[in-house]
């Protein structure tokens, strides 16, 4: 393998290329056992059908009398019927006593239909008076009753494989006493930090010291992705420390912040050429250009599966920028998701250009004034802030130079819904509108 440390890449991969490389193979995880209670978020790994008749009994839909409904026939408010009342039905509190005729008994929602009854009065067109009841109606019978089975019956279909169970779909399980379900295991991620100059996050800046903030925004990042971050300890620039790190074949996916690129510390691609492959490194695309990726021999799926690793660059646009290009997809894939980025879109008319190269693909940050899209002007690829001022990115594709004024552009947004937008950091803000796009990346 060619050390690119201080030459810098031959030629750059073009991120379509890498993500149908990584499309093509990254497939769901394992599955294991969930309890239904906890189930909520969690990827279907194959689907469930009710073991039971839902209702289980035949019960009443309202509060009133449950009565034979041939009795009832001819019941109005000029012409009231009488029935005996004989008992009460409850939830939970069943009525043993048979409804005979001309009988009624009294019942609450919920509660089972007793013997001999096959419908429901509700409360509101009855009097009951000294033993007995009075109806003003008439029902026919079936009427205010769930009959067995009604809403589902014993091997019916629940949910799909791949469905991303929902809260009702956690109950629907546990109302039918379904204890666990199949899901696909979530993506278990190691996060390699490296970097002499790093402090962990909760310390203060010292110094020529800085805080590592990539992990605390991985950490975040893998987690709204489905997967599980591992614990993790900061490692000094140290081809032995790392990797020792890159061997450890406990996780899914490694995630490497900083020392990726071609620079003299910059062990991280060599040694993942040494441990397993390094498919790709350099890739044509603005931030984040000096990213590999590459796989470590199986993970804890064993051979079918094996260990994706991501060199994301340190500068923490780029690691934001690379992980969502790539690293975000292959988690998400692996836990049965699907790949597309999760963020809500938006399209709106462009408050100024947006200038870009033929061939590489970019990620601009940008913020919505007004209803405009405005490309942020301070966009350096270490200039974390930036990410922060965004509500979201615009992406221009590797076959466009860019958009002009007013162009229509569509923003993946960084905040769930469309229509509310942060207010933004607090600090210096260079006016909207103003200065050129783009700068050191
Ligand atoms: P590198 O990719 O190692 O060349 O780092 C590029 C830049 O990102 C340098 O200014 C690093 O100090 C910075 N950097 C590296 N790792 C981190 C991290 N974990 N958190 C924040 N900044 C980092
Ligand atoms: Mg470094």
């Amino acid at each position: 393998m060619r050390d690119v440390r201080m030459r810098g890449f031959a030629e750059r991969a073009d991120v379509e290329e890498v993500e149908r490389f990584l499309a093509g193979r990254a497939k769901p995880l394992g599955r294991e056992d969930v309890a239904a209670v906890s189930c909520t978020g969690r990827i279907l790994a194959g689907a469930v059908d009710s073991p039971a008749d839902v209702p289980a009994f035949d019960r009443s839909a309202m509060d009133g009398y449950a009565v034979r409904g041939a009795d009832t026939f001819g019941a109005s408010s000029y012409d009231p019927i009488r029935l005996a009342l004989v008992g009460v039905s409850l939830p939970g509190r069943p009525c043993t006593t048979p409804v005979g005729e001309g009988e009624a008994v009294r019942i609450m929602t919920g509660a089972p239909l007793p013997p001999g009854a096959d419908a429901v009065v509700m409360a509101e067109v009855c009097e009951e008076e000294d033993g007995r009841v009075e109806l003003r109606d008439a029902v026919s019978p079936r009427k205010n009753v769930g009959a067995v089975g009604e809403d589902l019956r014993r091997g019916d279909r629940l949910l799909s494989a791949g469905r991303r169970l929902r809260p009702q779909d956690a109950a629907l399980l546990a109302s039918v006493g379904i204890g666990a379900v199949p899901c696909v295991r979530r993506p278990l991620v190691r996060l390699v930090v490296t970097g002499d100059e790093l402090l962990p996050a909760g310390a203060a800046p010292e110094g020529v010291k800085i805080v590592d903030s990539n992990s605390v925004m991985l950490r975040g990042l893998v987690e709204r992705d489905g997967g599980v971050p591992l614990p993790f300890e900061l490692l000094p620039d140290d081809p032995a420390a790392i990797r020792a790190a890159l061997a450890a074949g406990d996780a899914d996916v490694v995630l490497v912040s900083g020392g990726s690129s071609v620079g003299q510390e910059d062990h991280a691609p060599r040694l993942v050429a040494e441990l397993g492959r390094l498919d790709f490194h350099g890739i044509s695309m603005r931030p984040s250009s000096p990213t590999g990726i590459g796989r470590l021999g199986p993970g804890p799926d064993g051979p079918d599966h094996e260990r994706f690793v991501f060199l994301l660059p340190g500068n923490p646009v780029s690691c934001l920028c690379a992980y969502e290009f790539f690293a975000g997809p292959t988690i998400r894939a692996l836990g049965g998701r699907r790949r597309d980025w999760p963020h809500p879109r938006v399209k709106l008319p462009l408050a100024r250009k947006i200038s870009s190269s033929l061939g590489r693909t970019d990620y601009v940050r940008v913020a919505i004034e007004d209803g405009q899209v405005v490309p942020l002007a301070t966009s350096g690829a270490s200039i974390l802030s930036s990410t922060v001022r965004a509500d979201g990115v615009v992406i221009v594709p590797r076959d466009t130079e860019g958009y002009p004024e007013w162009a229509e552009v569509e923003v993946r947004l960084y905040d769930e819904t469309s229509e509310e937008h942060a207010p933004r950091a607090p600090g210096r803000r260079a006016p909207a509108g103003s200065g050129p796009v783009g700068g050191i990346q």
